[in-house]
């Protein structure tokens, strides 16, 4: 039943995406009550009166897209800089951060550190317009690990606390009990999903990359956790050794994962776990990360895996690992976001680079059938537009252009249809 004043829209004449076939379903039409889709049929439809008709004009729809590795207050790639910036500035530039991944097509993102339950609240009253967000809260890190920030020298463990949960700053915990404390401090703080650092990274001054970070108690606390308050976690891990420990500790989902191998991959398949690559990240840090000043030692990491993010996606492909949509863009270097599906169709078809971004994405966060598919009971979340997605996806790449009308929740966003 539609509930009085609830607003019916029809979207017609659409070329379906059907994310989970991974094919087009031409001549559809998609029903909208409210925020949410009622149904999408290729039967012909009576039109009531009442009802907002979009016609799509046979072009192709989407699921709005989903990004799983982004950090919405990164509005500096100086993360140490950043953490000392007062919150009530933080929370501003997150504000366009938002704004302008949901006008990429970004209707949901995972953030993998950093955004709180202030941001999120913000999104869902409509006083940020920006994607759905699914917030990590601080993450979790041993002391000297990937969100150790403070540079050597630094002592005290407070130095870089940023109180109201802002900034890429981590909670650093260590040993069994604090891991514990650490986790369900985020659970306490509304977190979606439990960030840990399993294995050294870039960004961070004293780790070395390829080594791993907490012991296999502290990983398997973590994740019990995380899922005694039916979450889960997920890993920043590039080697093989940090990658099979994190999963073999109950991790879901490997962040970035550039180093693996064959075996690796094996191991990931048989525990079921997710690879998220971000590609964008070292593209753009190659590109940019001298002039910004990044450490001879960061950028020597950065040569480590840049060359090595592509054979990873290969790898966990052909062993069957399911590949998810990430970018992982700081600064102003979060503009390069769409160019993420160029650099994987070196890799994948466009359809494929299209399911990661969508219900592959979603399965991982466990919203199947709520965000990435097109059906009935799903957030009323699409994107009408130009071109053939089976072909190129070089409609995203351009999406002031490229996206005719962007749809989140049932609220037509833009909408350059009839122009
Ligand atoms: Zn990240």
């Amino acid at each position: 039943m539609v509930a009085a004043g609830t607003v019916r829209q029809v979207v017609r004449n659409a070329s379906v995406f059907d994310s989970a076939a991974g094919c087009m379903r031409p001549g559809s039409t998609i029903v909208i009550e409210g925020d949410r889709i009622a149904a999408v049929t290729q039967e012909p439809l009576q039109v009531d009166d009442a009802a907002r008709v979009i016609d799509a004009g046979g072009r192709a729809v989407l699921p709005g897209l989903i990004d799983a590795h982004v950090h919405v207050v990164a509005a500096s790639h100086d993360l140490v800089g950043l953490a000392m910036q007062p919150a009530s500035l933080v929370t501003a530039q997150s504000s366009t951060i938002l704004r302008e991944m949901l006008h990429r097509g970004f209707t949901t993102v995972r953030d993998a550190a950093g955004a709180d339950h202030g941001l999120r609240s913000a999104v869902e009253r409509g006083i940020f317009e920006g994607p759905r967000l699914f917030i990590a809260g601080a993450p979790i890190s041993q002391t000297g690990g990937h969100a150790d920030m403070r540079p050597q020298g630094v002592k005290s463990r407070e130095m870089f606390c940023s109180c109201a949960g802002l900034g890429l700053i981590g909670a650093i915990a260590d040993g069994v009990g604090e891991v514990r404390r650490a986790v369900r401090e985020q659970v306490r703080q509304g977190a979606n999903q439990i960030k840990i650092m399993a294995g050294g990274g870039i960004s961070s001054p004293t780790d070395p990359l390829e080594g791993t970070q907490f012991s296999m108690d502290e990983l398997r606390a973590a994740v019990e956790e995380a899922e005694a308050a039916n979450l889960y976690a997920l890993a920043h891990a590039y080697s093989p050794r940090a990658v099979t420990r994190a999963v073999q500790a109950g991790v879901r989902s490997i962040e970035h994962g550039n180093l693996i191998d064959e075996a690796t991959a094996r191991v990931m398949k048989s525990h079921g776990a997710y690879l998220v690559p971000t590609l964008s990240t070292y593209a753009a840090l190659a590109d940019e990360g001298t002039r910004l000043g990044w450490s001879p030692a960061m950028l020597d990491k950065l040569q480590m895996v840049k060359d090595r993010g592509l054979d990873a996606v290969r790898i966990a492909r052909a062993e069957g690992v399911p590949v998810v949509f990430g970018t992982d863009l700081l600064g102003h270097m979060h503009g390069r976001q769409p160019g993420e599906f160029g650099l994987r169709t070196a890799a994948m078809p466009p359809a494929e680079a299209l399911q990661s971004a969508t219900i592959v994405a979603a399965r991982l966060m466990r919203q199947e059938g709520r965000i990435g598919q097109l059906v009935a009971g799903a957030w009323a979340d699409l994107l009408v537009v130009d071109g053939d997605p089976m072909q190129s996806l070089a409609m995203l790449a351009d999406p002031a252009q490229g996206i005719r009308l962007l749809m989140q929740g049932g609220r037509v966003v833009r909408d350059s249809l009839v122009a």
